[in-house]
Formats: C-alpha cells, structure tokens, sequence
C-alpha cells in the first residue's frame, strides 16, 4: 500500500480537509504545486471527468499514486449553477468573496424556500497516469444559501452555506466537525473503503 500519494490540489483550504480525512490511512500527502508549476486545464463538463484530468496530471508529474477531488455549489434556483464553474464563477482567478458576491447577487430576492443548494464532491485515486481502473467515490451535502456571509472557518462558499440541521454556516464549524459531515468526507470515507478493498 502507498503511503506518499499526491493530491492535485493548488487549493489551501482544500489540501487542509484532505490531509486530516486521509490521516487515518497512515499516508503522507504531497502537493501537486511541489512539482508542477502549473495547473491541469479543467476542461470538461462533469466533475468526475475533470478529477480525472487533475489526478492523471498531478500522478504523471509526480510519479506518484494521486488523489483528486473536484467539486463545487449546485443551487437549484440557478439550474446548478455555479456547479463545475464553482472556483471561477466570478470569472478566472476570481477571489473567494467575488465568487461569493456574485452569488448573492444572483439570489437577490430570492426567498429561503427557494435558496436550497448542495456541495458535490467527486473524488478519484489512480495507482499511476495510465491507471485504467480509477477508484471513484461521490459524496454530497445539502443546505440552503444565507443572504449574508456567516463564520470565519473554511474556505469558498462556506460562509454562505447554511447547514440547517447544525444552524450553522459552514464557516462556523470546527474543521473537525465540518469533515465528519462534508460532501468531502463523506467522498474520502467511501473512497478508503474502495482503496482498503482493491488491496
Ligand atoms: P475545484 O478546486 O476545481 O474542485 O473547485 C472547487 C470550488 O468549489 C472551490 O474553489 C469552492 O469555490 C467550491 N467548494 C468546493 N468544496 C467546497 C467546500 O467544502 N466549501 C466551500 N466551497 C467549496
């Protein structure tokens, strides 16, 4: 079993989630960034498509086994926008809070009832860039878009995303807490299985 993978993740926050979800397996993640200075083109429409081109860029770089997750916002109000366009919603290289202004922006108006949302996470592993059986895993999270940002934990649209049973922002959950019920732990979580499984 592998115990140094990559993660093709540039994303801080995201690199954080992932090192404590994977802590469990014993592995010792490295950052896509120690090798490559640039990033994969996110060039499909699906997210499982674009873990596909992140993990097979950061395994082929690296020549390491790899981990990728790609994911995002589906707000049903906005047809599933900002969805695979999640980090760049506000255009390429836009910031967190302009990502998260233009949301509010598109909701303006938009009554509670109607402001349902969910985080998708699709996260894949490759053994090598040539893996032709990649473990897939899936996981989601659903809540409803507050009308001001709460919280200062977390990262992308945390601070908008009401998690109703908790009453809490994303953003207002303790890293720990957020994992255990996060469209990404939960991806993470099948994913061991399928790992553990495959031998
Ligand atoms: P990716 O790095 O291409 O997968 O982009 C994911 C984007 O979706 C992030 O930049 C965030 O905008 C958003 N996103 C995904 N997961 C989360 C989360 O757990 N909290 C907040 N925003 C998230």
């Amino acid at each position: 079993m592998a115990t140094e993978v990559v993660l093709a993740s540039r994303n801080d926050g995201k690199f954080a989630e992932m090192q404590a979800l994977f802590a469990p397996l014993g592995w010792k993640l490295r950052s896509v960034a120690e090798f490559c200075d640039d990033a994969a083109e996110e060039t499909a429409s699906t997210f499982v498509e674009n873990a596909l081109i992140k993990a097979r860029h950061a395994a082929l770089v690296s020549g390491l086994p790899a981990i990728a997750d790609d994911s995002g916002l589906e707000v049903a109000e906005l047809e599933g926008a900002p969805g695979v366009r999640s980090a760049r919603y506000a255009g390429e290289g836009a910031s967190d809070a302009d990502n998260n202004q233009k949301l509010l922006a598109a909701l303006k108006n938009i009554p509670d009832e109607r402001r349902g949302a969910r985080f998708v996470c699709l996260m894949v592993y490759l053994r090598h860039a040539e893996d032709a059986t990649p473990l897939i895993a899936q996981g989601s999270w659903r809540g409803t878009i507050l009308h001001n940002p709460r919280g200062t934990h977390g990262f992308g649209y945390d601070p908008l995303f009401l998690v109703p049973d908790l009453k809490r922002s994303a953003a207002e959950l303790d890293a720990e807490v957020k994992n255990r019920v996060s469209h990404r732990g939960k991806a993470a979580r099948h994913l061991y299985s399928m790992i553990h499984d495959a031998g």
